[in-house]
């Protein structure tokens, strides 16, 4: 298991899943004295079910040895 080359200098971006909805894009609220569920696009990634993070070599590093 080698290393991979380091092509760019230090920044690298990375596509985590979105806190907010989990990953499901859409979040479900229910209504009060209504059975059923109401489908509302994510505010947080906006419907995209991730959230790009840009993060550094050695922080990226440092986080996967740790
Ligand atoms: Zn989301």
């Amino acid at each position: 298991m080698g290393s991979p080359p380091e092509m760019s200098e230090e920044l690298d971006t990375v596509w985590e899943p979105c806190g907010g909805c989990w990953g499901q894009r859409v979040i479900w609220t229910r209504t009060p004295g209504a059975g059923a569920m109401e489908r509302r696009a994510c505010p947080s990634c906006l419907g995209v079910g991730q959230r790009a993070v840009v993060v550094t070599g050695p922080a990226r590093r440092d986080a996967r040895a740790a």
